[in-house]
């Protein structure tokens, strides 16, 4: 714990004064202006791929960068859209997988699944991925399978995400866009899903 603590003493000192008055209006209110929906995996720092800060990124997260299926029953991240669309009024969502998503080899692979019966269950809603499975990326090397079926998420999770009742409404207004990212951990490289061309490219360039 003490780095964290010595982390927060650095916060303090050194970001927060200089930051006071962003912080002051943050303190009353939010309007950010992304819904970000990504895993959990500790290796995707948002605001430190995006450029963004405080107040910018309304974001979920989850193992595997889930959107329950409409119809199942009331979770975090469902709840979490409906809020940021609903009151947040977000104009954008984004869903964000990654390279080496550990909840996707456990979908490959679901023999260390027998000792975590909650993620188990949770990783049925990846199920659906493999339908949509994207072309091997000869860039992925021996991951391209893997990397296959994570876009494939990607592009599951989207379907999830347009077919919640308050994103289908504002959809349906013209007042919100939902994008697919995949996220190259090694690279650093982040691919968006062309959903008229349906295939993957670079979010830049
Ligand atoms: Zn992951």
């Amino acid at each position: 714990m003490d780095r964290l603590i010595e982390g927060h003493k650095r916060f303090l000192k050194d970001v927060f004064p200089v930051r006071r008055d962003q912080f002051r209006l943050l303190s009353e209110s939010q309007a950010p202006q992304w819904l970000f929906i990504t895993c959990a995996d500790s290796r995707i720092v948002p605001d430190l791929i995006l450029g963004t800060g405080p107040g910018d990124l309304f974001i979920s997260r989850n193992a595997g960068n889930v959107v329950p299926a409409t119809g199942a029953d009331v979770d975090g991240t469902t709840a979490t859209i409906e809020y940021a669309v609903e009151v947040l009024k977000v104009p954008h969502a984004i869903l964000c997988g990654h390279s080496d998503c550990g909840a996707m080899k456990a979908a490959l692979d679901r023999r260390g699944l027998d000792a975590l019966p909650k993620a188990g269950r949770w990783l049925r809603h990846v199920e659906s991925a493999f339908s949509h499975r994207q072309p091997q990326n000869p860039e992925d090397g021996e991951h391209a399978e893997l990397g296959s079926l994570i876009r494939g998420n990607v592009v599951a999770q989207l379907q999830n995400l347009k077919a919640q009742p308050s994103v289908a409404r504002a959809l349906a207004h013209g007042a919100i866009s939902v994008h697919g990212w995949y996220y190259d951990i090694l690279s650093g490289r982040i691919e968006r899903y062309d959903e008229r061309e349906r295939r993957f490219v670079g979010l830049v360039g």
